[in-house]
């Protein structure tokens, strides 16, 4: 059984993009738009703050007001969307409930959109295009599938979750390499049938452990995208333990996915500066 952990990969990525730098037209910077000060999302902004740091990106931490209104939020984007100094925003989410939160993501501009969950973006990258930014955790999914050497063309890809940030980018990035995707969510029939005729399996249900061993079958790979902390620590949507027994090759909760985010976020951030006219 191969443990396929992230942090070979996030550290190719981090060299690539401090590499990249010197090549670019302009110095990239990132504004992170946070509302109001959910402890999570602090958690996940110190995080991006820290790894532009380390790749010597800039990062801009702008926090709203909790009770910011649509109309200022949405003036803050627009100002923010024509700074030269500005090369990608992202918003940090969940938005407090009074915020449309369709809105305020289509409010960015396409090209600095670089957590590609604008409507503009989400187009690009159903047609392919190759200027389309795709969400940091299917990007890093798709760079572990490179470092790993695992191929898609032809594969069974079973997806479980359809979010926009994670299931449906992920189901769409594995039909672009030929594979064939079925997704999986909460109104599937028959979970267990239909995940054990993968050959590949990615997991994003935000459901601690709901995959076991009755959902695999051997010679399976195995991507874990959940992230829970419990009172015995860390775990994913797999139980690791039990499906580890079973398959060939399995990403481990923390270490596997998690490390690839951030990284692959900021070569969304870099890809920004390259695509712009
Ligand atoms: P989400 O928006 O809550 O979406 C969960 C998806 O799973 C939905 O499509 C839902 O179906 C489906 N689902 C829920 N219960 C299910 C069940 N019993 N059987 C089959 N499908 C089920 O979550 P997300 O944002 O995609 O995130 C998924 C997980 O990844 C979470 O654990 C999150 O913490 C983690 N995550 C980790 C990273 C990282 O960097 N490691 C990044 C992002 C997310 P419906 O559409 O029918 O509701």
């Amino acid at each position: 059984m191969i443990i396929l952990s992230g942090t070979p990969v996030r550290d190719r990525i981090k060299d690539e993009i401090i590499h990249s730098l010197p090549t670019l037209s302009r110095d990239p910077k990132l504004l992170i738009i946070q509302v109001g000060n959910n402890p999570e999302s602090s958690v996940y902004v110190s995080q991006k703050m820290k790894f532009g740091q380390s790749v010597g990106i800039s990062v801009e931490h702008m926090v709203c007001d909790e009770n910011i209104s649509e109309q200022d939020l949405l003036s803050r984007i627009h100002t923010s969307n024509t700074s030269q100094e500005v090369t990608g925003i992202i918003i940090q989410l969940p938005l407090p409930p009074h915020l449309n939160t369709r809105t305020i993501l289509d409010a960015v501009d396409p090209a600095k959109d670089v957590d590609g969950l604008g409507i503009t973006q989400i187009g690009l990258r159903t047609v392919g295009d190759q200027y389309a930014h795709v969400p940091a955790t299917a990007r890093g999914i798709m760079s572990l599938y490179d470092h790993y050497s695992i191929s898609l063309e032809g594969k069974h890809v079973v997806v479980v979750g359809r979010s926009q940030l994670v299931g449906k980018p992920v189901a769409s990035l594995c039909l672009q390499r030929n594979a064939t995707v079925t997704v999986c969510h909460s109104h599937t029939v028959g979970l267990e049938n239909i995940t054990r005729t993968a050959d590949i399996l990615v997991i994003a249900c935000g459901k601690p452990r709901l995959i076991t061993a009755s959902h695999v079958v051997p010679g399976q790979i195995v991507i874990d995208v959940g992230l829970h902390r419990t009172d015995s620590g860390l775990c994913g949507d797999v139980d690791y333990d039990e499906v580890a027994r079973v398959v060939s090759a399995i990403t481990p909760v923390p270490g596997g996915v998690g490390p690839l985010t951030v990284a692959s976020l900021f070569q969304n951030v870099v890809d920004a500066v390259r695509f712009l006219k």
